[in-house]
């Protein structure tokens, strides 16, 4: 049978046993597509069965959480916990906190994450969980309760040889800290599993600012390829949480100008350069809408995601030379790509998780723009967990330079391994091809060399 009929096959029998798990869909259909040169070249990937067997969990645990808010009122919400693939090592990935968080969401990101984690070159599966609990509006007491809740189940799942979590939309050093606590109190341990810890008691240096850092190492080595760099560059950054805050601090760093940033409430496109420091106060100290950015700066434009259509996005419509997108998934649509491509964008590098639409990616690469995919560009996050993992093993603690040049060490590993995978297969720069077709190679050879467990 033709490798891209099997691959229908496979895809089909992922919506049948997967109904309504649209950003899932979404995820598989990318990678595996991606696949096929690969596949051709080596049978053994299909006589193994290793398709359909990477896409689907080792393990989804769905559990129920339930807490007493502020006014003791009991409220449910629904915990997740996808262990997806421990072939090179215990499972790693962030938890998300958010309303729109449901399994398909989890089992997307957690897919993804095994391709991510492999590409790192450290041996760390693949896995992702959260709650559809809502963080915004809700007391600093209510989130810890919620948090103390939610590890109450999860504990059961976690360790740190086993999986070990770390934070993502939602959970932030906080909501870790209430998550450590708990997991401390049921098992009497004191031990590494969970990354994003206070430095206080074992979090790592930099670890809060390693995605971002990292998204902007990815393009800098990406641009070098092409002998350009990002000193002067325009660049709008979407999102105001811990990537985008990063990425922009790192921008500033490295000589280019962040132009933007937004939430989900509305954008802010701010012509001389984003006030980083205004940033940080209204979004990591005050909690606020970017409004109050607008309130601070009156130079500063802002745009209501009410006043703008729905399939299209204000952040993207600003002219750039480098696009960063760095809230969530699928907020890069088609009509976004074709402003980009107008506005002469030369690189979009995705620093949140499936942040750009199929069709938009194929419209940017169709119009010569670069395109670097988040499972390399945002790889910097997961890799300083492992090095806060190494470092709680080991008992040390690293000055944020060493981990630093750990971080940049990494990155440049990541696209060199993404890059030499493109050119080995014949798509110079087409780094989707190159990230999947590395991350897994690595992860399938692991599975055959194990057995059929
Ligand atoms: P944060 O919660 O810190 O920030 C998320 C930002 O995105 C906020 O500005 C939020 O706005 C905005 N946002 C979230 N949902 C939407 C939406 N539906 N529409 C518009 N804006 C939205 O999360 P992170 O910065 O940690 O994560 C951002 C992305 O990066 C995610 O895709 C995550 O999976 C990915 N990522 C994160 C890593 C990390 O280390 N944190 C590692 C690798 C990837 P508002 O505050 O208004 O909700």
């Amino acid at each position: 049978m033709p490798v891209s009929q099997k691959i229908k096959e496979i895809l089909n029998y992922v919506q049948t046993c997967s109904p309504g798990q649209e950003e899932f869909y979404q995820a598989t259909h990318e990678v595996l597509h991606s696949l096929v040169p690969l596949l051709e070249q080596d049978s053994r990937y299909l006589e193994y069965n290793i398709l359909e067997s990477i896409v689907v969990p080792e393990r989804s645990i769905i559990f129920r959480v339930n807490w007493v808010d502020d006014t003791g009122k009991r409220r449910t919400n629904v915990g997740y916990r996808v262990q997806f693939s421990s072939a090179i090592g215990p499972y790693k990935g962030g938890l998300r906190f958010h309303p729109s968080v449901n399994l398909g969401i989890i089992k997307f990101l957690g897919f993804e994450q095994i391709f991510k984690n492999a590409l790192t070159g450290l041996q760390i599966g693949g896995a992702k969980g959260g709650s559809n609990f809502d963080p915004k509006g809700k007391s600093d007491n209510e989130i810890m309760r919620f948090c103390q809740a939610f590890m109450s189940e999860l504990y059961k799942h976690i360790g740190k040889q086993r999986d070990v979590p770390a934070g993502d939309i939602g959970v932030g050093a906080r909501e870790i800290g209430y998550l450590f606590g708990q997991y401390k109190k049921l098992t009497g341990e004191f031990e590494g599993v969970l990354t994003g810890k206070g430095l206080n008691w074992g979090g790592s240096k930099l670890r809060k600012e390693a995605t971002g850092y990292g998204s902007v190492y990815f393009a800098e080595n990406f641009l070098k390829v092409y002998g350009k760099d990002l000193a002067g560059k325009r660049c709008t950054v979407s999102g105001s949480g811990n990537v985008a805050i990063h990425t922009i601090e790192k921008l500033y760093d490295v000589g280019a100008i962040p132009i933007s940033c937004s939430d989900s409430k509305g954008t802010i496109y701010h012509e001389n350069g984003i006030e980083l420091a205004s940033l940080k106060a209204v979004k990591e100290i005050h909690q606020q809408s970017l409004e109050a950015y607008a309130a601070l700066h009156p130079d500063a434009v802002y745009t209501s995601t009410a006043h703008y259509p729905k399939e299209g996005h204000a952040v993207w419509q600003i002219p750039c030379d480098v696009a960063f997108p760095s809230a969530t998934q699928n907020e890069l649509t088609l009509v976004d790509a074709q402003k980009l491509v107008d506005n002469g964008c030369i690189l979009v590098n995705e620093g949140a998780n499936m942040p750009t639409t199929p069709e938009a990616v194929e419209y940017l690469r169709l119009h010569g723009v670069l395109f670097s995919p988040g499972k390399a560009a945002n790889s910097g996050g997961v890799a300083t967990s492992q090095l806060e993992m190494s470092q709680n093993a080991s008992m040390s603690n690293w000055s944020a330079e060493e981990v630093d040049i750990k971080l940049r060490t990494i990155m440049q590993t990541v696209f060199k391994t993404a890059y030499d995978t493109s050119v080995e297969f014949g798509c110079e720069g087409d780094l989707i091809k190159g990230a999947n077709i590395a991350g897994f190679r690595k992860v399938a050879d692991s599975m055959i060399e194990q057995g059929s467990v």
